[in-house]
């Protein structure tokens, strides 16, 4: 299959974290490690990034209950190193919300086995080595669990029909704001993920992070 898309990553992009992690992110000779890789995310199992610091830091905020605890790494990226793999790597690049996007989150958040052998992507169609598209901004707060329950049983099931009523309903929920308007796509917010763990790890290089002081607001430590 021959493809004839080119697309570059940003420069610079943030993951964000909690303090605890800093010290196994510094030890670490990679970024990519994917012992604390989790599998039931919006794009599987890999590692997820954002190009967007404010998204990062809310996300990180948010998940150390607004607490100083709370940390965003910023990563630059090696455009050499990226050069050389980009001939070799796969890409899913989602370039807004629709159904295949919900479908493929769905599946991916379903799945609780870790590692790419157990994704559930085909075989005919492995899952990409870089994965990036909008986020599913609060599905965990939207019944995610239902959703994927009746998707799963649609699937069993294999009715076509029933699949598409359950992806429309869920859509239409994640695109709605709270005053009942259509949100626009921008509002999702972004991620990135490198979902193989054999990437040449050098293509991420941790710069430095951003903490959350005491006192509010946040910080920068240089690495490098
Ligand atoms: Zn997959």
């Amino acid at each position: 299959m021959k493809v004839n898309v080119r697309t570059s990553l940003p420069d610079t992009l943030y993951h964000g974290t909690t303090k605890e992690f800093i010290q196994e992110f510094k030890k670490s000779r990679s970024l990519l490690d994917s012992r604390f890789w989790k599998p039931n995310k919006d794009f599987g199992w890999g590692f997820y990034l954002t190009n967007d610091y404010k998204q990062a830091r809310n996300w990180s905020a948010e998940n150390s209950n607004f607490d100083d605890n709370a940390c965003v790494l910023q990563i630059k990226v090696n455009m050499v190193i990226f050069k050389q793999l980009e001939q070799d790597i796969s890409q899913h690049i989602f370039l807004g919300p629709s159904y295949e996007w919900i479908e493929y989150i769905l599946k991916h958040r379903i799945n609780k086995s870790p590692g790419l052998q157990n994704d559930p992507c085909s075989t005919e169609n492995p899952h990409a080595d870089i994965v990036s598209g909008p986020m599913a901004r609060g599905l965990v707060n939207k019944n995610c669990g239902l959703f994927a329950f009746e998707y799963r049983k649609a699937k069993e099931k294999d009715h076509p029909a029933e699949v598409d009523d359950v992806l429309s309903r869920l859509y239409k929920i994640l695109m709605t704001g709270k005053n009942g308007n259509t949100l626009n796509a921008s509002y999702l917010g972004n991620q990135i993920v490198i979902c193989n763990p054999d990437i040449n790890a050098d293509l991420l290089i941790l710069e430095g992070y951003w903490e959350m002081a005491p006192e509010g607001g946040w910080t920068y430590v240089e690495l490098r």
